[in-house]
């Protein structure tokens, strides 16, 4: 038996690892299970997998909950605070699936009991990589990589010495917008930047797909999660989204990890391992496939792939700067407030204003550093876009 806890069951990666959980419950004992708004899918879910303990992150969530889960015996609680208590409830695996910078805090006390931390939340790495990294280490955790091209690479690392690594190289599908021309970006619409041609996400994560931004944030990622320098890893726009990595050794081998694109294989690894077990994704069927293709990842096209080679030649707390002006323009342009376009122009002036004033590089991270740098980014992001400085 397995002691489960899930952060963001309610979401795109949460509700793929409850599936899995659901198909064999005989082998798992669910903890915790944290939502926010949708109070009605989070006790759903608890009731359906009788878990202990409920939370919302919104503390005007807690009556629908409590409500919603009254007579089940069900624990429930409330907030941010509430939330990271959570991580204290005695559990062997933790999925982290929130999403944005509010996932860090959780999954660091997660890292504390020395448990697995199953890390679909990207924004850890990206906001406090060298931090993570050291309190896993410090605590004797184990951090899974869930990101579909991470969890590629680390399996493709199996048995494999880091020293004989020469590249890391991940794809990219080029999200919504890989066929257009570029000047039509400028007044790409919230619909048509939401709708993925291969997976099926979160909504933030979509977008962030067709800005480029995710792989952005994939690119530091993979520097923070592999110890690699900035200049071993590469990203290659691959449309079909069925290879997600590939790693390059010195004898000039390239192994590429293949799987159909479904969350699920890389949320399975992770709970199945050290081991491998029957995930029910679908199996490829090479020759009807016939051909993969790839293409160079444009930096005119997708400038977010350039702002995070800066991010990650500067490292410190640039990655906290980054992350959460990226979060702020985003909020900005779901708001309707600036166009697509903007959003990586208003993201690479912040840094530089940052940089400038503030200077982002810094020796030992801390999380208060983390968390003052990301509340000045996205306080300057949205000082920024009233200036009306963006184009
Ligand atoms: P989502 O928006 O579908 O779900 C997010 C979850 O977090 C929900 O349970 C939501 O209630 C909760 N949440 C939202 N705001 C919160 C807050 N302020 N405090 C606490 N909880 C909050 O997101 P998703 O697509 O499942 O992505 C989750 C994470 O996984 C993100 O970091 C994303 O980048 C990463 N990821 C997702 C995918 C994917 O296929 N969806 C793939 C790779 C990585
Ligand atoms: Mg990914």
């Amino acid at each position: 038996m397995r002691k489960v806890t899930i952060f963001g069951s309610t979401g795109s990666i949460g509700e793929n690892t409850v599936d899995l959980i659901a198909r064999a419950p005989e082998h798992y004992d669910v903890v915790v299970l944290t939502g926010g708004r949708n109070v009605a899918r989070l006790a759903e879910q608890a009731i359906s997998l009788n878990a202990e303990l409920a939370v919302t992150a919104f503390d005007d969530c807690y009556d629908d909950l409590k409500a919603a889960l009254s007579g089940t015996g069900i624990e429930v609680a409330a907030g941010v605070a509430a939330l990271a208590d959570a991580a204290d409830r005695k559990a062997d695996w933790f999925m982290s699936a929130i999403v944005g910078a509010a996932g860090l805090v959780p999954g660091l006390r997660a890292l504390r009991h020395g448990t697995i931390l199953a890390l679909a939340n990207k924004e850890s790495l990206v906001t406090a990589g060298p931090y993570l990294m050291a309190e896993a280490r410090k605590y004797g955790a184990t951090i899974l990589p869930v990101d579909s091209e991470h969890s590629a690479v680390f399996q493709a690392l199996v048995g494999e010495d880091m020293k004989a690594v020469e590249r890391i190289i991940i794809t990219a599908s080029g999200g919504a917008f890989r066929d257009w021309p570029l000047q039509a970006l400028e007044t790409a619409t919230l619909a048509e930047a939401s709708a993925h041609p291969n997976w099926d996400m979160g909504q933030r994560i979509t977008i962030d797909s067709a800005s480029m931004f995710n792989k952005a944030m994939e690119l530091i990622e993979t520097k923070e999660f592999f110890g690699v320098d900035a200049d071993k890893i590469e990203a290659v726009v691959h449309p079909e989204s069925l290879i997600h990595a590939l790693v390059g050794f010195n004898d000039g081998a390239l192994m590429a990890h293949l799987g159909p694109p479904d969350m699920r294989h890389a949320i399975g690894y992770a709970l199945h391992w050290p081991d491998r077990g029957h995930v029910p994704v679908a199996r490829l069927d090479l020759a009807q496939i016939g051909s993969l293709n790839f293409r160079p990842a444009d930096e005119d096209r997708y400038p977010a792939l350039r702002i995070a080679r800066d991010v990650m030649q500067t490292g410190g707390l640039s990655g906290a700067a980054f992350n959460a002006s990226k979060e702020a323009a985003l909020d900005a342009f779901i708001a309707g407030k600036i166009g697509f376009q903007d959003m990586a122009r208003l993201v690479d002036k912040v840094l530089n204003r940052l940089q400038q004033r503030n200077g982002l590089s810094c020796d030992i991270l801390t999380l208060d550093k983390v968390l003052a740098t990301d509340h000045l980014a996205r306080k300057t992001t949205q000082d920024m876009m009233q200036d009306a400085t963006v184009r």
